[in-house]
């Protein structure tokens, strides 16, 4: 088993609101191994965000970590002063964001910009660029040199996205966090994009955690998953296993809802009835409760913790439930 990179264990969220804290994560742990790439799934809502901001320690003001430990590289993160979290961030963890015009400057030259991110870099001005050209060959953006005099406006959304992932790999960081990076591409960018990612992921040797809603993309991209619902953990395991075989009643209508697993044709996609819980005044018992279909009375009662050696799910009713497994 290869070291954690990230080792994040117990960890909980809430945001001051009018109406009381609203407890966005309760108790999420979560192992990003060296060299792999966890993907992190669930509907709006579900902590993604929260999660990742609370990683890089950019949470929102009336935000506050109530509890839990963030390790990166043996140093918890929630320790670390400000000054050594931004040495950190764009050093060792890097991100890429849905839309890439939130990180490029748009009134820069896209060269300017590559050779900002080598600020600590000895490097001269020809070698930066010289390095500046290669990443961007590395993502596959034709006619580098000319690229790096374009301003960000001057190239499509996909290319744009590609820049974004070059800056983010450039100072070869050993956690890339991407969060729905091919969420405002089309398909078949998506796909061209997520090959890329994961050949220079094989290349660079970094690990990655992967923030989608696209189930195909996480499949086609990770090696372990976590399944995320109104702020907690409801299952996680080797990618394979909770694809074909999940054993959570949310992951399995999570799955029965991506359009790219039905059959036959339809006008209606199918969705999860019922909405998210209210996260300022938390239910007793489980929090699926109320859109699960299998829930008896222990579900109103008792809140189910993670099962299982590898393959965990909470869930009351596992056994049960592999019993019935699609
Ligand atoms: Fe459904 Fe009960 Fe399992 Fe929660 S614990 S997912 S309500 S069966």
């Amino acid at each position: 088993m290869s070291a954690a990179v990230l080792d994040i264990q117990g960890l909980s969220v809430s945001y001051a609101t009018e109406a009381g804290p609203l407890k966005a994560l309760r108790d999420v742990d979560l192992e990003v191994a060296e060299g792999k790439i966890i993907g992190i799934v669930g509907e709006s809502g579900c902590g993604k965000s929260t999660l990742i901001s609370a990683i890089i320690r950019l949470l929102a003001p009336n935000a506050q970590i109530v509890q839990g430990v963030v390790n990166f590289k043996g140093s918890d993160l929630l320790g670390l002063s400000n000054e050594q979290m931004r040495a950190l961030r764009g050093d060792e963890i890097s991100m890429v964001f849905q839309d890439p015009m939130t990180s490029l400057n748009p009134t820069l030259t896209i060269g300017r910009q590559m050779s900002d991110v080598q600020h600590r870099s000895s490097a001269n001005r020809s070698e930066k660029n010289a390095r500046s050209v290669m990443m961007l060959e590395r993502v596959g953006i034709p006619d580098p040199k000319t690229q790096l005099k374009r301003y960000p406006h001057h190239l499509s959304g996909g290319m744009r996205q590609r820049v974004a992932i070059a800056m983010a790999l450039m100072a070869e960081p050993s956690l890339l966090i991407a969060d729905e990076p091919t969420t405002a591409l089309d398909a078949t960018l998506e796909v061209q994009i997520i090959h890329r990612l994961k050949d220079l992921q094989r290349e660079f040797g970094c690990s990655i955690l992967f923030i989608s809603h696209h189930l195909g993309v996480i499949a086609e991209l990770c090696d372990e998953v976590l399944v995320m619902y109104a702020g907690e953990v409801v299952e996680s395991g080797c990618l394979r296993e909770v694809f074909k075989e999940p054993k959570h009643p949310y992951t399995r209508m999570l799955l029965e809802c991506d359009p790219a697993r039905i059959k036959e044709p339809t006008r209606e996609l199918p969705v999860i009835e019922g909405s998210l819980p209210n996260l300022v005044n938390l239910p007793d018992g489980c929090i699926f409760r109320e859109r699960c279909s299998f829930a008896v009375a222990r579900c109103g009662v008792e809140r189910p913790v993670l099962h299982g050696d590898g393959h965990r799910a909470a869930c009351h009713l596992l056994d049960h439930l592999q019993e019935t497994s699609p």
